[in-house]
């Protein structure tokens, strides 16, 4: 029989930068923001609290800057900062689409959205808001999916689903591979005995020790969100195997 009550009540959704890119990959696409934004509202139609943390890679991506020149701490700020800018993108979109929401950053930057404070957050997904979380963590040599690992701890969410531009996790890379095979499930020992790309090692650890299940999916897949709130197994779920529902 199908669920009827969502899986979990409060989860956070990580999204790439490249995700707000579309085929470019470079920039914002505002139809495809659009798009990723009926994602999002998704999982607060099915009665979820719904916290987002957005990356910037689409814009600036600070091991690249680096990579070519520019000292690697002020490339990661300029990294975080570009975070804001997909947030407020996302925010304009999620509220056309009539929901309420707030931007908050690590970096403060009063004069454009809110600074990342833990309680005014949970108050915030409380009242049904949806928080974008932006700014990553507020330090160099970081990622956004280590912010999301973080933020998930601090703000006890049930589950992280992040979105990709592949199915779920496989053992090789498959847009390189065509014999790769895709996991269904994953214990968290099993992804770092096999090293499988799930997230980066800091994220991934962090995830684990808090015990937090990480669902990773394709954001272009139809009602993704809506269909892992409802328990349908589509993704790769990643997490303590005995614990999963
Ligand atoms: N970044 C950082 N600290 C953080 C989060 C992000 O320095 O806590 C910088 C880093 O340079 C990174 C960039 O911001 O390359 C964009 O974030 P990320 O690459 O994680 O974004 P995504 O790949 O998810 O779009």
């Amino acid at each position: 029989m199908a669920a009827t009550r969502a899986r979990w009540n409060r989860v956070l959704l990580k999204l790439s930068g490249a995700a707000l890119a579309g085929k470019a990959e470079r920039g914002v696409d505002l139809d495809r923001v659009r798009q990723i934004a009926l994602g999002v509202k998704e999982a607060a139609d099915v009665g979820a609290q719904v916290a987002v943390v957005i990356g910037g890679g689409n814009i600036v991506r600070g091991g690249e800057a680096a990579a070519v020149g520019m000292d690697r701490a002020s490339a990661d700020y300029a990294g975080m900062l570009a975070t804001t800018i997909n947030g407020l993108a996302l925010q304009d979109a999620l509220e056309k689409l009539g929901l309420e929401t707030r931007v908050q950053s690590a970096i403060r930057m009063d004069e454009v959205c809110e600074p990342f404070i833990r309680r005014r957050t949970m108050r915030h997904l409380e009242q049904g808001r949806i928080v974008i979380l932006t700014g990553g963590t507020g330090n160099p040599f970081f990622t956004t999916d280590t912010a999301a690992a973080l933020r998930a701890a601090e703000i006890g969410v049930e589950a992280i689903l992040k979105a990709t531009n592949v199915n779920g996790v496989y053992d090789k890379d498959p847009h390189k591979c065509a014999d790769a095979v895709m996991f269904d499930r994953l214990d968290y020992n099993e992804v770092l005995d096999r090293r499988l790309k799930v997230m980066d090692l800091t994220a991934f650890t962090m995830s684990m020790e808090n015990n937090i299940p990480i669902v990773v999916f394709n954001i272009d897949e139809p009602n993704a969100v809506r269909r892992i709130m409802m328990g349908e197994k589509i993704g790769t779920y990643v997490g303590r195997l005995t614990d999963e529902a």
